[in-house]
Formats: structure tokens, sequence, C-alpha cells
């Protein structure tokens, strides 16, 4: 084995172990928490190389990038997730590569997924992404927005919500404030508990949690994230 898989390998058990020991000091089964590779910062070679440690859950935050690595990867078996802002004239080539897009963040998007789904007679798997700490430099819906777009996306045909992603405001993730970016998640879970509280609309369950980055993963664990989206700590000491 060459120094990059080993490097890799060793990265991806120490994160698989961590993550495992955190679930269950949180008391949670540590099976319903998927790790997705963010390859953004790695080449084809790199990111063939991560999935083939097991790393099967690949992320990229620009399609351009999942276009290119995609069809590179296609021997492996790799569910590839959109965890950046979709542009809508490239959502027909993205959709048919993507097994889930983290960060539908508007109606307008919604409209133009669920039209191309229709017309690739597929189906598009996606999060609402939610503004945690309303920053205006961050995509997403307004938390107060969330409902209303819940009710919207719903009922377009094609499209499937499968839960909320969201991401801890940047002060709390750079300087690793793992209080503040606990708090930011809570917000988020406890948002979908309401949501299904006054009753989702059908087909939409909202199981899914994207929430905890290399930085903050351990308290998105602990509010229940169910999908981790770790790029910076799976590379440590890989050149890229
Ligand atoms: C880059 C990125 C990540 C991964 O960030 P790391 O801090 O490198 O783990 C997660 N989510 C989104 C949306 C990203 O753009």
């Amino acid at each position: 084995m060459n120094k990059l898989n080993e490097t890799l390998l060793r990265n991806w058990h120490a994160i698989g172990e961590q993550v495992h020991e955190i679930a269950v000091q949180a008391g949670r089964d540590p099976t319903t928490i998927r790790i997705v590779g963010v390859t953004k910062y790695g080449n084809a070679a790199v990111t063939r190389a991560l999935a083939e440690c097991g790393c099967l859950d690949l992320g990229e935050s620009r399609p351009q990038s999942l276009w290119e690595k995609a069809p590179l990867l296609n021997d492996l078996p790799v569910r590839w997730h959109l965890i950046g802002h979709l542009q809508r004239n490239k959502v027909a080539r993205t959709l048919p590569l993507v097994w889930m897009l983290h960060s539908l963040d508007s109606l307008r998007l919604a409209e133009s997924l669920s039209m191309h789904a229709m017309s690739q007679r597929g189906t598009a798997r996606v999060l609402l992404e939610v503004n945690l700490g309303n920053e205006s430099a961050k995509g997403g819906f307004a938390m107060d927005q969330v409902e209303e777009a819940l009710g919207q996306v719903s009922a377009l045909p094609g499209i499937t919500i499968c839960g909320l992603m969201g991401m801890a405001s940047l002060q709390s993730s750079h300087e690793c404030n793992l209080d503040q970016a606990r708090r930011e998640f809570a917000r988020l879970r406890t948002c979908r508990d309401q949501l299904r509280d006054r009753g989702l609309p059908e087909g939409c369950s909202l199981d899914e949690l994207s929430m905890g980055m290399s930085g903050d993963f351990p308290a998105a664990i602990i509010e229940g994230s169910t999908i981790l989206r770790i790029g910076s700590r799976l590379f440590e000491g890989v050149e890229v």
C-alpha cells in the first residue's frame, strides 16, 4: 500500500472510531450515522483512494467537480452528495449523478428539480438547507420559513424531502466553539421535531439531519445528526 492510501485509511478509521465512541456515549446507535467524505480538497485520484478505503458516500460542494469525478469513479458503488449551492442551469446534468442534494435552498430550485426529475423519470432526494445563524452570507431557508417551504416543495412531483441540513455559523466552527455549534444544531433538531409534531406532509419523514463538519461533528452527533460531512479531517497528512 502506498503512503496516500495508508494515510487515508488511517484517517478514515480514526474518524469512524471517534464517531462510534461519541455516539455510544450519547446513547445513540452508531449505525444510524453516515459519514460523507467531502472530497472538494482532493483531485480524482485522491477521491478514488478514499472511496477504496470504504468511504463510499462522497460529497462535493461544486456541481462541476461532481461532473468531473463521478464518471471517473463509476466502477465503484459511490453515492454522491451535492452539499453546495446548485444553480438551476446545472440541474439537468447534476440530477442523474447525485444520490442526495443537501442544499435545496429555494422554491425556484425545487421547481426546476421537479421538472427535470419528471422528464428523467427519476426522483430527486433532497434536504432543505436551513440558515441556522441567519447569516446573510449563507444560503438556505430562514428557520421561520421552513414550514412553508416544506409544504410547497413536498407538493411538487418527483421530489422526496428526506430531512434538513444546516451549518453552524462561521464563528462557531472557526473558533471551534463547540457550545455554540451545539446550540445551533439543537435548534435544527428542535425545528424538525416541531414540524413533526405539527404533522408532516405525506411522504416526507425528515429522518435525516445533515449537520456536523470536521471542527464540530462531536456536537452534531450529540444533537442527533444522521449525516456528518467531513472534509479536512480525512485529508490530514495528505498532500492534495
Ligand atoms: C467543505 C464543506 C464541508 C467539510 O468541511 P470540513 O471542515 O473540511 O470538514 C462540509 N459541508 C459543506 C457544505 C462544505 O462546503
